[in-house]
């Protein structure tokens, strides 16, 4: 790992940033087989494939009644009621020319029956039944395997698991299934003048709140937390919660204390305890963002400006945790939009600015910032609904210009 001269740092460009974190980290490797019920969320670990067909047998769409037709069987037609066919209870005996067999949803077609007519669509008899419409072959039957056919694939590796996949997993017959073990996530946040939620402020000391963004950012991605509180702005004190957070975590993440202020220690920390691999990011907000090692977790040295915080975990740390949990990547979502209001940019940094994004009656996208853009104004982000996403060498932007949007 190379060790920059971090005294001198140079902005560096958000893609070259991330892609050097994600050279850095490997996937980890750690697997477990937990129950499909508990399976929301997690990583696949391997690919999965069906160790059987779904539906299993040719069964029917429909209550009704089924029997055989060649091609089409007329309106009008008679046939004698022969037995019944419930799901779960199968109607066994071969079922004979002119007969039918009365049938529920789901339930296996009887031997000699290919065709099923809803019993809406017949009139009912004591022994009989007459079709009231034409009737054609293979008519409300669910055919074995046109679900998911034998031997084929159901769910990639690197997949995380939806609701939709847990029923998937469940059709083909498996209570369990094989994930990556989740990344374990510290987070040290660090202020003087930090106090949490609860107490009371004296003067001068803010109420912690990184902390909660950070904890509801890492709940959404599904990893295990570790909270090692609020700690002081003392270097020694930063390096000992470090390093022990370097024995329990794959992950480190501090926040505050990364900048050029008098009482920034965290990168000198870092450079005595563990390796800077790059501070200072191109990226608005949050430019003072180190990254690096401790023993064998990765470090992020989080901004403590709390927009600044939260854009750099969504840009930087997100993908960075997607590699560790064996994710695979995913595009951004762009969409092409219309500024309703001029947007101010200086060049030099790509720009996560929060925006209000709503379409017009013909569907295009309109963009404005949604109030100031400073890095403390959390309520930028809260009730914003898209980052208007701003290249590094852009500069303003007059009401009409174009620009990408990324949805929240
Ligand atoms: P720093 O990066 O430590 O210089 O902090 C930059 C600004 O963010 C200062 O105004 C801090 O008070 C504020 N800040 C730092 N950490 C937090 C936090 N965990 N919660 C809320 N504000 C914070
Ligand atoms: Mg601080």
């Amino acid at each position: 790992m190379k060790n920059r001269d971090s005294s001198k740092p140079t902005l560096m460009p958000i893609d070259n940033a991330l892609s050097e974190m994600l050279q850095q980290c490997d996937a980890l490797l750690e697997r477990e087989s937990i129950s499909v019920l508990d399976a929301l969320n997690r990583i696949t670990a391997e690919a999965i494939f069906a160790k059987l067909q779904v539906p299993p047998k040719n069964n029917s769409a429909m209550d009704g009644f089924a029997f055989h037709v060649n091609q089409e069987l007329p309106a009008d037609t008679k046939l004698i009621i022969q037995g019944q066919a419930l799901a779960g209870n199968p109607f066994n005996e071969e079922v004979k020319a002119g007969h039918c067999v009365r049938i529920t949803t789901g339930a296996i077609l009887p031997p000699g029956t290919n065709t099923v007519m809803m019993q809406e669509n017949v009139q009912i008899n004591e022994n009989n039944i007459v079709l009231n419409q034409a009737s054609k072959a293979g008519n409300s039957v669910r055919l074995a395997g046109e679900d998911i056919q034998l031997g084929q694939q159901v769910i990639a590796s690197g997949e995380k698991l939806t609701p939709a996949h847990m029923a998937l997993l469940a059709s083909i017959g498996e209570p369990t299934v094989w994930v990556i073990r989740r990344p374990k996530v510290a987070i040290v946040v660090t202020g003087d003048e930090l106090v949490p939620p609860g107490k009371e402020l004296e003067n001068g000391q803010i109420y912690e709140s990184n902390r909660f963004a950070l904890q509801g950012l890492l709940q959404q991605l599904n990893v295990e937390i570790r909270h090692y509180g609020i700690v002081e702005d003392d270097p020694d004190k930063i390096a000992d919660v470090l390093l022990d957070a370097s024995e329990n975590a794959d992950l480190i993440l501090s926040c505050g204390g990364v900048s050029v202020g008098d009482a920034d220690y965290v990168k000198q920390v870092l450079a005595k305890i563990g390796q800077i691999n790059f501070w200072k990011v191109a990226i608005k907000p949050g430019k003072p963002f180190a990254f690096g090692t401790i023993n064998n977790a990765s470090f992020c040295g989080l901004p403590g400006n709390p927009v600044s915080s939260y854009v750099t975990f969504q840009k930087l740390v997100t993908p960075l945790l997607h590699k560790l949990m064996g994710r695979t990547p995913l595009a951004v979502h762009t969409i092409n939009a219309t500024c309703a209001e001029p947007i101010y940019k200086r060049a030099g940094r790509a720009d996560f600015q929060r925006g209000i994004a709503y379409q017009d009656e013909h569907g295009e996208y309109w963009v404005k910032p949604n109030g100031s853009q400073g890095s403390g104004i959390m309520s930028s982000i809260a009730n914003a609904n898209c980052y208007i996403l701003l290249e590094k060498e852009q500069t303003n932007l007059p009401k009409g210009a174009k620009t990408k949007i990324e949805l929240f």
